[in-house]
């Protein structure tokens, strides 16, 4: 994948807009950090690193549906892997050069929370050789019925 020809402008103004204030009192602390911050919760702590139950994933800031629980799959890498979004709209990509790396940032569409960073080419036995590597703390699993 050629991170800039799958990216969404950045000027795409979100949905779902709240105070700083405002999404610091509704997140708590750890998911303000991730979501709104860019933060990274360590690896192997989060909630659904190895939550195999079936439901959608869906954004602790705003509620957009985001992940199934059929496209998750175990990397072992210490955090929820994904390897396709649940709607191509739900997720918007961004190259992100920060820490001296060259990624692509994943960021929930509707609120632009950030979610965590998509790899490809890595060999994991999906249909798309992507892994959505995702922050626990910035999901929410809604399980099936
Ligand atoms: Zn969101």
């Amino acid at each position: 994948m050629d991170p800039a020809a799958n990216t969404t402008p950045a000027e795409n103004a979100p949905r779902v807009t709240k105070s700083d204030d405002e999404w610091r009192a509704e997140l708590g602390p750890e998911a303000y950090a991730v979501l709104r911050t860019s933060a990274t919760e360590r690896p192997f702590t989060g909630e659904y690193t190895d939550t195999t139950a079936e439901g959608v994933y869906e954004c602790r800031g705003c509620g957009a549906e985001l992940f199934r629980s059929a496209t998750k799959f175990e990397s072992h890498c210490g955090w929820p892997s994904f390897y396709d979004p649940a709607d191509s709209d739900a997720v918007i990509l961004r190259r992100d050069t920060s820490l001296g790396m060259v990624r692509v940032e994943v960021l929930c569409a509707s609120c632009h929370g950030h979610l965590g960073h998509v790899f490809e080419g890595e060999g994991y036995a999906t249909p798309t050789d992507q892994r959505y590597c995702i922050n626990s703390v910035a999901l929410r699993l809604v399980p099936a019925e």
